[in-house]
């Protein structure tokens, strides 16, 4: 099972907060809107990607579970 994160990119509001918590996997555009890798998020990274999902101040943030 993998976890990647996802990112509603309709609420998001450019915060910054994920790409803080988890730069394995997010990176910044040029208007600091949240680049997310479609690799999974290492093992290493999923507490801290479960951190941003709790923390993003927009909620649009997910987990999701991948066989
Ligand atoms: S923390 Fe939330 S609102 Fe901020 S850039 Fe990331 S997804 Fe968007």
């Amino acid at each position: 099972m993998t976890q990647h994160l996802k990112v509603d990119m309709i609420v998001c509001d450019a915060h910054g907060v994920c790409a803080e918590l988890v730069p394995e996997v997010v990176s910044l555009d040029e208007w600091g809107y949240p680049v997310v890798s479609s690799a999974p998020v290492p093992a290493t990274a999923v507490k801290h990607a479960r951190k941003a999902v709790k923390l993003c101040p927009r909620l649009a943030l997910r987990l999701e579970d991948r066989g």
